[in-house]
């Protein structure tokens, strides 16, 4: 793609994390992606390009995290292992609105990609702007080589609708679709840990079939995920015996046998 801009480091394979629209869970996803893979010893960066809703730095325990060194050598903030930038690193306070138009936006992700330090990594994630809109085309525009994209999608009909744009618009830019993670996939009892059917679930698994990608699995409502994305420790960082945390290492698994087979 004609726009895309020469990112500063040596990047291994490029993974989007798209829902085709907001509050599914694709921030969570992307961060124990990204934590799951360092945990596999991968070298891994995530760009937060959800210019907006930056919830990458409270995530991974970086709230009021700054980035240092000047232009053209910004230092990425890490984390778990993680090298992040987010918009989060640049704004007085977290909270803090961020009113800019389109240009101003993909500026900054210019930046982001040739600005920031990112050094010798492996992959690197990227939360995309949620939707199938201009904001997350143009970041695809500008990133260029992508290896692939996770959807993130919930078990209810209406986003199955969501997830067929994602797909398209994946099929329309020509990046391969690595596979669909349906979140909030039933209730997980904090207490029994058994998990409950709250919604139909499995809208995912049967939308990859039909489309004919991958499913990488399901998450659960699970309360421990809220406390550790507001606490800034991933699911993925800790507790190996946990069910929620072996999830995420599955879809993980399923991601590099993708990204490894694409390579062969
Ligand atoms: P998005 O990036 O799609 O807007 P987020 O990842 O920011 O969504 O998640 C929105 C909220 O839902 C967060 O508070 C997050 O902790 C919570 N959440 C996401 N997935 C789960 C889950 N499987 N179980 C419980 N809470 C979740």
């Amino acid at each position: 793609m004609s726009d895309a801009v020469t990112v500063n480091g040596n990047i291994g394979k490029t993974i989007l994390v798209m829902s085709g629209k907001g509050g599914v869970g694709k921030s969570t996803v992307a961060v124990n992606i990204a934590v799951a893979l360092q945990r596999q010893g991968k070298r891994v960066g995530l760009l937060d390009a959800d210019i907006h809703g930056p919830s990458i730095p409270t995530m991974m325990g970086l709230e009021g995290a700054r980035t240092r060194g000047g232009l053209g050598a910004i230092e990425p903030v890490e984390a778990n292992g993680v090298k992040v930038i987010s918009m989060g690193f640049f704004l007085d306070k977290s909270d803090d609105p961020v009113i800019w138009r389109g240009p101003m936006k993909m500026n900054v992700i210019k930046q982001f990609l040739a600005d920031v330090a990112w050094g010798d990594i492996d992959a690197l994630v990227v939360d995309l702007p949620p939707g199938t809109g201009d904001e997350p085309l143009s970041v695809c525009q500008l990133i260029g080589k992508v290896d692939g994209a996770v959807i993130v999608t919930t078990p209810q009909r209406v986003a199955a609708v969501d997830v067929r744009k994602s797909i398209s618009f994946c099929e329309e830019l020509k990046v391969p679709v690595i596979g669909v993670v349906e979140n909030m996939s039933g209730f997980r009892c904090p207490r029994c840990g058994e998990v409950t059917d709250i919604f139909m679930s499995d809208g995912g698994r049967k939308l990859a079939e039909e489309r004919g990608v991958p499913f990488l699995g399901a998450v659960p409502i699970d309360p421990l995920i809220v406390r550790s994305g507001d606490g800034g420790y991933p699911v993925a960082g800790i507790d190996q015996n946990d069910e929620t945390h072996r999830r995420f290492a599955a879809i993980t698994a399923g991601i590099e046998g993708f990204l490894s087979k694409k390579t062969e």
